[in-house]
């Protein structure tokens, strides 16, 4: 199969930027079994950009295009590709609905009219997803041959390719597809689980890896076939298999994050946390406040230094207690318990700081509790479960905050997950 790149911009030309995009579609292409003839460079003009897709079109079966898709006057991409067609571009309902929610998520609550242009369409075309931005891609069949419009930022056009259109091509070219699924732990070591899953790994196809991650240890099945379907299929049963295994420890799955998975389950169970914090610096709330729809479910971090203080007793309403501020379980719970009185959330987590010890052995401990009145149960009333984990974070705090902060967040799913609380 003949391949040919288009990428597009003003900067490309002037020699602003150095164009990444055409080297790594070049490379996937070729690794994807198509053979890329034509690479060429064009700036934002309708009519070049017309001569260049048309050229494309009459010679080469499989088009990828970078850039041009933003919402300005200047991106003509989309225009480009429909006059070549021959095609009315109209709105999409749908996409038009979807980018709003991009802009709501992210507190703009009046879209700019100029973006209704990226939930255009033509009728030879349907939308590629575009995970990381708010110009989704196009995907045009025409006679045998297929373009696929990709936006310019180089991170956007990786996770397109890697979900979408390398697994296209490799399905057309018979190079077969590459399928990956990734499962998140939490409260294991590589060891550990090694021992558990033994002979799962070293087998080539599936292909098991495993590796250690800020969030925890990540397995990663990845399978090999000539569908998607056919690779899904094959990589079923090891999943099965570690999950018959080490089920209680897996949080999560391929994009979850910490954060966005705890919310899923809080949400599900109809329930909101909040933190009384004096462990991570503010870096669980900081990574909650990062994920879409926090809103529906956290009520709230109150952040402490490590000892008592002034400001930790306001907050606990009266003269702290002397476990307060203290490295233990029962600190903890103690933390968990106002951290659910004072944010009015369902389910309280508490976070110890970490030990000071100069005993090898316990230094940067850290005690978290959670306390909750179980699914259905009203905020402040007596606690329906609970559970205590233990952590250590001994490295420098630029490193232990947010492992701290995702050890938390993913002990919170898991013990959620489990009905522990
Ligand atoms: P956006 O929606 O971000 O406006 P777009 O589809 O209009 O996307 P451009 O405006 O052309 O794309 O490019 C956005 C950014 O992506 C550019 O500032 C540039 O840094 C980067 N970029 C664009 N094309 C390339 C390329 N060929 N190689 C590397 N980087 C690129």
């Amino acid at each position: 199969m003949n391949g040919e790149i288009i990428t597009i911009g003003r900067e490309l030309l002037m020699g602003e930027i150095v164009d990444t995009n055409a080297s790594y579609f070049a490379r996937e292409l070729a690794n994807a079994g198509v053979t890329v003839r034509w690479s060429s460079q064009v700036g934002d003009d309708i009519g070049h950009l017309h001569e260049a897709i048309d050229r494309a079109l009459n010679r080469s079966q499989i088009i990828i295009t970078s850039g041009g898709l933003g919402p300005t006057s200047d991106d003509l991409s989309r225009e480009a590709v429909a006059s070549v067609l021959g095609e009315q571009l109209s709105v999409d309902p749908e996409m038009l609905a979807w980018i709003e929610g991009v802009f709501r998520e992210r507190g703009i609550t009046e879209m700019p009219k100029t973006n209704v242009k990226q939930a255009h369409i033509v009728p030879s075309a349907t939308f590629l997803p575009n995970p990381g931005g708010t110009a989704p891609g196009w995907w045009v069949r025409r006679n045998g041959s297929h373009i696929f419009m990709t936006p310019g930022p180089p991170r956007e056009i990786k996770r397109m390719w890697a979900s979408h259109i390398g697994p296209a091509v490799r399905e057309m070219t018979g190079a077969g597809v590459v399928h990956t699924r990734i499962l998140r732990t939490t409260g294991m070591t590589e060891g550990g689980i090694d021992e558990l899953l033994g002979e799962l790994f070293g087998i080539e196809n599936p292909y098991l890896g495993i590796y250690a991650h800020v969030d925890g240890i990540q397995l990663r099945i990845i399978s090999r076939a000539p569908t998607r379907q056919e690779a899904e299929q094959l990589a079923a049963p090891v999943e099965a298999e570690i999950r018959k295994r080490i089920g209680p420890s897996i949080w999560g799955a391929d994009e979850d994050s910490a954060a966005s998975r705890l919310g899923e389950l809080l949400v599900e169970n109809g329930m909101t946390a909040g933190v009384i914090d004096s462990g991570t610096g503010g870096a669980v709330a900081s990574m909650i406040s990062q994920t879409a729809g926090h809103e529906r479910w956290f009520r709230g971090s109150l952040v402490t230094g490590p000892g008592a203080s002034p400001l930790l007793e306001s907050m606990l309403g009266g003269p702290a207690d002397r476990l307060t501020g203290a490295v233990s379980e029962a600190a903890a719970l103690q933390m968990a318990q106002s951290a659910r009185r004072l944010t009015g959330a369902d389910l309280g987590i508490g976070i110890t700081p970490p030990s000071s010890e100069d005993d090898e052995q316990t230094r940067g401990t850290v005690f978290v509790a959670f306390v909750s009145s179980g699914p259905g149960g009203r905020p402040g009333e007596l606690s329906g479960g609970q559970k205590v984990v233990q952590g250590r974070f001994y490295q420098s705090p630029d490193r232990a905050l947010p492992r701290a902060a995702m050890f938390v967040l993913t002990e919170a799913t898991r013990a959620l997950a489990l009905g522990e609380v």
